[in-house]
């Protein structure tokens, strides 16, 4: 079961036993906030089959998403370490599985293990590379090219072809106007690369939204094979 996340499928054989006896499964439903902006960290979550996104908000109400972590990913690994509080909010934007570990019994084993401390600090750089691409994607790519970015990643982190998202909450995952999602899943629909129907989209096309969408899918992807595919200590 700890195979379906990628980090802890990832960590050695001591670092596996030490954790184990304080990870248990929980099933984490979708819309769930886990935190918000200034909370403090009760609990490290490594997603299964849920994703989350880790999402920044303005005063003005306005969100935008930072970063979407799910089966290859971790959520709160870093700020277990030294308790501090969260930089942003964390939802789940897909229900699904996932492991969930107290972050002081985290602490404790990672205090204990160079191995481990080395993964939560290749995973914070990895998070962050994918925050920054987030920040150029937005200021340089198409509205299409993101769009067709973001499904890919949420299929090959929920490993399903049926997003159940409501165009409302793509436009706030992707900065801009529910008019501007509107049009573009519209022209992906006429293109036979999704199908949408209240509130669902199905991907019928994954070679069609590949070739749409912009290079921030790939980079991204090949940032988490770096992170996952580097041999342990
Ligand atoms: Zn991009």
């Amino acid at each position: 079961m700890l195979h379906s996340n990628a980090i802890l499928a990832s960590l050695s054989t001591s670092d596996t036993a030490a954790l184990r006896p304080h990870l248990k499964a929980t099933h984490l439903p979708q819309n769930t906030v886990l935190y918000e902006t200034g909370d403090t960290i009760k609990a490290v979550y490594f997603p299964m089959s849920a994703v989350v996104s880790l999402v920044v908000s303005l005063a003005s109400g306005e969100m935008t998403e930072a970063a979407m972590v799910g089966r290859d990913g971790a959520v709160g690994l870093a700020s277990a370490l030294d308790g501090k509080i969260a930089m942003c909010r964390a939802v789940v934007q897909l229900g699904g599985d996932a492991m969930v570990c107290d972050p002081v019994a985290f602490r404790g084993t990672a205090l204990q293990s160079e191995s481990l401390i080395s993964t939560v600090m290749r995973h914070e750089q990895t998070l962050l590379a994918q925050a920054q691409q987030s920040t150029a994607c937005m200021a340089n790519h198409e509205i299409d090219a993101r769009l067709c970015r973001w499904l890919l990643r949420a299929r090959d982190l929920s490993e399903s072809d049926n997003l159940p998202f409501t165009q409302e909450f793509l436009a706030e995952m992707l900065g801009v106007q529910r008019t501007s999602v509107t049009t573009v899943a519209r022209t992906l629909q006429e293109a036979g690369m999704v199908k949408y129907a209240r509130g669902k989209i199905e991907i019928l096309n994954v070679d069609g939204l590949r070739e749409g969408a912009c290079e921030c899918y790939e980079t991204i992807k090949q940032q988490y094979g770096q992170l996952l595919g580097r041999p342990h200590q």
